[in-house]
């Protein structure tokens, strides 16, 4: 096995370009992203029908995660694209429905409640904090700033305000209208952008169940408001992501890395899986291989426990979409190498909840004090896998599913390998030697290896998991069944 972390890819312009989007499937993404904050929604369809063709045509399935614009605010339009700001210059924010055209004098901003949000010596961050501006005084709808970190202003760039606390709402007009395209594409993740509060999850849940869709909710942990409401949150949401290039700004950089460990630990106690994304191999948007800092970063989110890490520019408008990934592999793989099995602390100590949570815990105890080559999983929702790689564990997890969006979702789970895998074709006695064929023709176990069974007396039964055994593998590749232990 090359990795477990997983790996998500945005998929842009570079990405349409060739043949490039088969390679990035070849090269083992597991999850492709599609960007509503950029291009237009007949594109983005597209991109979702070309991925869909060529994963059955590759025999590679792979999940499809739509992420939402958000209530995020931006600068309107200037009439050049772009005006050149100077350390110390006035400038004007108009927030108006028809503001004059930008020039470097001002420009219009998406948000027409911005003025009361906020006061004299708030700090302005745009484009992801690379120009800053001080608020000098609020007129009506203008508000009046000088610009404390000069640079160039583009057309529909970002707008933050440092520290948080702008009163926009979770989930906007045109969100809705996407979540109902996400829907009808059949996407398997919805990542929800800017959430305040566990209710815009809620919100988002029921809008995509309105629209007849089934995606799991990923909750993008990047407004300061979100941090105080972390657990209820996560809970809320199917997957996190810590979305760093939003967050960054508003709390300031010097708090991400406490932050984003403190996600992904409790996103793990609450058994939810974890995307940490953004900047991680930036250099790559122009060079062919990566910094020295950006290999130790996309190590440190492996060693902190994160399920995928996820690259934005990098493949949707970058030079080298596929050696991104490579490289991206690589590091992951080396990080895993020196990692130790840990068990997220709150899990220790608990009472399960469910008959299939308390199996899959038991089959990681049992793989924690046997030696074992594998766990194989026969899940019908992919529930019990997520509960198995909630422990990170050198075992790879295979789990084996007939249905095709169980197969999918799985893939964000880390050191989860999804199988397809046709149980009505056998009958129920011959059920676990057949996922251990299954397993050993994949190439992953072999004569004399043992392995965990995790499956339900009843298959077919989403949440149907309440049996764990252990078996020997025969040279013939079907389990054999011996009391003792004996290790080579
Ligand atoms: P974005 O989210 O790429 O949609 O802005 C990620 C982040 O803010 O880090
Ligand atoms: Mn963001």
């Amino acid at each position: 096995m090359k990795r477990r972390t997983k790996i998500v890819a945005t998929l842009g312009p570079a990405t349409d370009a060739g043949d490039e989007l088969e390679r990035l499937l070849q090269a083992g993404t597991d999850v492709v992203r599609i960007n509503f904050s950029h291009g237009d929604p007949e594109s983005q369809k597209a991109r979702v029908e070309k991925v869909r063709e060529l994963s059955s045509a590759l025999g590679i399935e792979v999940a499809v995660m739509a992420d939402l614009r958000g209530p995020k605010i931006r600068v309107e339009h200037f009439s050049d694209n772009w005006v050149e700001l100077e350390a110390d210059q006035p400038f004007t924010l108009h927030a108006t429905e028809d503001p004059p055209p930008g020039d470097i004098s001002g420009v219009g901003v998406t948000y027409l409640n911005l003025p009361a949000d906020v006061r004299v010596g708030s700090e302005l961050l745009l484009d992801d904090g690379l120009i800053a501006m001080e608020v000098e005084s609020v007129e009506g709808s203008r508000i009046h700033c000088r610009v404390t970190t000069p640079g160039r202003l583009y057309s529909r760039k970002g707008l933050n305000l440092r520290g948080g606390g702008l009163s926009v709402p979770g989930i906007s007009p045109e969100d809705e209208a996407d979540i109902r395209r996400a829907a009808e594409w059949d996407v398997d993740y919805l990542a929800v952008s800017f959430p305040r509060n566990a209710g815009d999850i809620q919100q988002a849940r029921k809008l995509m169940q309105n629209a007849g869709g089934q995606a799991g909710i990923v909750a993008k942990i990047e407004r300061a408001e979100a941090l105080d409401h972390l657990e209820s949150i996560i809970d809320a949401s199917d997957g996190v992501l810590v979305a760093r290039g939003d967050l960054g700004v508003e709390i300031g950089e010097a708090e991400l890395p406490a932050i984003q460990k403190r996600i992904i630990r409790t996103s793990l106690n609450q058994n939810r899986a974890v995307i940490t994304a953004t900047q991680m191999m930036q250099s790559m948007v122009e060079s062919p291989i990566p910094t020295r800092a950006e290999v130790l970063d996309v190590a440190n989110a492996v060693i902190d426990g994160t399920d995928a890490v996820m690259l934005s520019a990098e493949t949707a408008v970058g030079r080298h979409p596929v050696r991104v990934i490579e490289a991206m592999e690589r590091i992951c793989a080396g990080a895993e190498r020196h990692m130790e099995q840990s068990v997220p602390e709150q899990q220790l100590n608990v009472r399960f909840e469910r008959i299939d949570q308390a199996i899959a815990m038991a089959a990681m105890f049992t793989a924690a004090h046997v030696s074992i080559q594998a766990i194989i999983a026969l899940t019908e929702s992919g529930s019990t896998a997520q509960w198995l790689s909630r422990v990170r564990t050198a075992v790879p997890i295979f789990a084996l599913s007939p249905n095709r969006k169980s197969l999918r979702k799985m893939r964000l789970f880390r050191n989860v390998y999804p199988l397809k895998f046709e149980h009505s074709e056998v009958t129920n006695s011959q059920l676990e030697q057949a996922a251990v064929s299954r397993v050993a023709e994949y190439g992953a176990i072999g004569d004399g290896d043992r392995v965990l069974v995790t499956l339900g007396d009843v298959t077919g039964l989403m949440g149907g998991t309440n049996t764990l055994k252990l078996l020997q593998v025969g040279p013939d590749g079907r389990p054999s069944r011996q009391a003792e232990l004996q290790y080579q």
